[in-house]
């Protein structure tokens, strides 16, 4: 018995291996050896940091990863997780690809991560605070966003308090990704290089409206980073069944136990389209379900998941069911037992085109297991209780796009709050770059 454990687990282990594997030394310089180093790189122009990546590829090809290191981190300090999660076919390669004449473009996150992992293990801090200005800067939320911006505000000498709800730091980059993407040791790592420049962390350490009016008054600038709430619900009969999960909390899971002690289904079905369904199905087949079914309402063409993703999902034989739209989730004694679904016709094949249900075509997908995976939601009651915060129609807050501003004085705001449903970690990243340019500029202007 204790053997037949330690077997499944072993191969729970190996299932959630990297996807993209390190590269070797001698891979990388080879890889590293492909660039065509174009002027006006299109791959940088696609970066949402602006990474100096022609330069850090030649730094790898004069085998001087560490130095290549150092010109990734200096655009984006989440240098190494950005090279393992990036969409980097519709981002830096999609671009080296269709800019050059290469046949296969050059593999831009490899080497990226191969540059960013020798620093790590090397244990390569890189960075000191700057000269001390007495300014304080209070960050709201220490996902990549606010972890960001902190990191810069530090540079430039200014004292730095994050304070986070939750009780670790590096938000959905550490716990809301897919473990087979990034592990949470590597995602802390990177954590950790910023934390070390003298940022205060104080964790389990949610903020209200009254407690940001008050943080407002107590420090010179406040960075709000707080990201999403919980998922869509289905609004549908049976979603409080025993069996019926969100997401997130699925895959919080496997950064927060050992894998072989995380719960899945023997028959899953995931709610949904986007890249967090295809990584809550990829978990949940990988975890040992016997059947995964992602049930989407619209079509293939309309699904929002890149297609590197859903190739990746269809290669671990999760089915799909398109057109399907569930109308309730069918229980007995209190658990759930499958997905009752209607068909839907659309009027084009595309995100948004009008959906109609099919007459008389319900069916039911049998799951011990359903995993909803809509998206998340605004966190509306704080953003909503903060006097003169202007929101979009979205209810994210609107932002001046070269600083971070908002409509509240010395109020400044990135990451998913603020930006538009669908970014990535990259795009986190560079918000919290403008932020704390924004708070500089601000801080540098006011005098005492
Ligand atoms: Fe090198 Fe491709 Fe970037 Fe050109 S587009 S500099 S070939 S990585």
């Amino acid at each position: 018995m204790a053997s037949e454990a330690g077997t499944k687990s072993r191969r729970i282990e190996s299932n959630f291996a990297d996807v993209h594997p390190a590269l070797t030394d001698d891979e990388a310089v080879a890889e590293a050896s492909r660039c065509l180093y174009c002027y006006d790189a299109p791959c940088m122009r696609a970066c949402p940091t602006r990474i100096d990546i022609p330069g850090f590829i030649r730094q790898i090809l004069h085998r001087n990863p560490i130095g290549s290191a150092r010109t990734i981190l200096d655009a984006n300090i989440f240098g190494g997780s950005c090279a393992r999660v990036c969409p980097t076919d519709v981002l830096c390669e999609g671009a080296c690809v269709d800019n050059t004449l290469l046949k296969a473009p050059v593999q831009i996150g490899r080497l990226q991560r191969f540059a960013c992992d020798t620093a790590a293990e090397a244990s390569l801090g890189f960075y000191s605070p700057g000269a001390a200005t007495r300014r304080r800067v209070a960050v709201i939320g220490a996902g990549p966003a606010g972890l960001t911006c902190a990191h810069e505000l530090r540079k430039r000498g200014h004292d730095v308090t994050i304070y986070e709800a939750g009780k670790v730091a590096g938000g959905l980059n550490t716990l809301g990704i897919a473990a087979y993407k990034i592990t949470t040791d590597f995602a802390l790592t990177e954590v950790n290089r910023i934390l070390a420049m003298g940022v205060v962390l104080r964790l389990n350490t949610p903020v209200d409206g009254t407690r940001l009016a008050s943080l407002l008054s107590e420090y010179d600038a406040v960075f709000l980073s707080i990201g999403l709430g919980r998922t869509a619900p289905l609004d549908i009969p049976g979603e409080k069944l025993k069996g019926v999960w969100e997401s997130l909390e699925f895959i919080f899971q496997t950064h927060t136990k050992p894998l072989a002690k995380c719960k899945v289904g023997r028959r899953v079905v995931v709610v949904g389209g986007g890249n967090t369904a295809m990584d809550a199905a990829n978990a949940a087949i990988k975890l040992g379900a016997e059947s995964v079914t992602i049930a989407y309402r619209r079509d293939r063409g309309a699904m929002p998941a890149f297609d590197h993703e859903y190739d990746y999902t269809i290669g671990n034989a999760v089915q799909f069911e398109w057109n399907a739209r569930p109308v309730r989730i069918v229980g007995k004694g209190g658990k759930a037992i499958g997905l009752r679904c209607i068909r839907t016709r659309q009027s084009k094949s595309q995100r948004g085109a009008k959906l109609t249900d099919v007459p008389k075509s319900e069916f039911t997908i049998p799951a011990d297991m359903v995993i909803k995976a809509l998206g998340q939601e605004p966190l509306a009651d704080l953003l909503t209780s903060i006097p003169k915060l202007k929101l979009n129609r979205k209810r994210r807050i609107v932002i001046d796009p070269t600083t971070g501003a908002t409509s509240v004085p010395k109020l400044f705001a990135g990451g998913d709050c603020a930006l538009t449903p669908m970014e990535e970690v990259v795009s986190a990243v560079q918000s919290g770059k403008v932020g704390a340019a924004g708070i500089h500029a601000m801080l540098s202007e006011v005098k005492r």
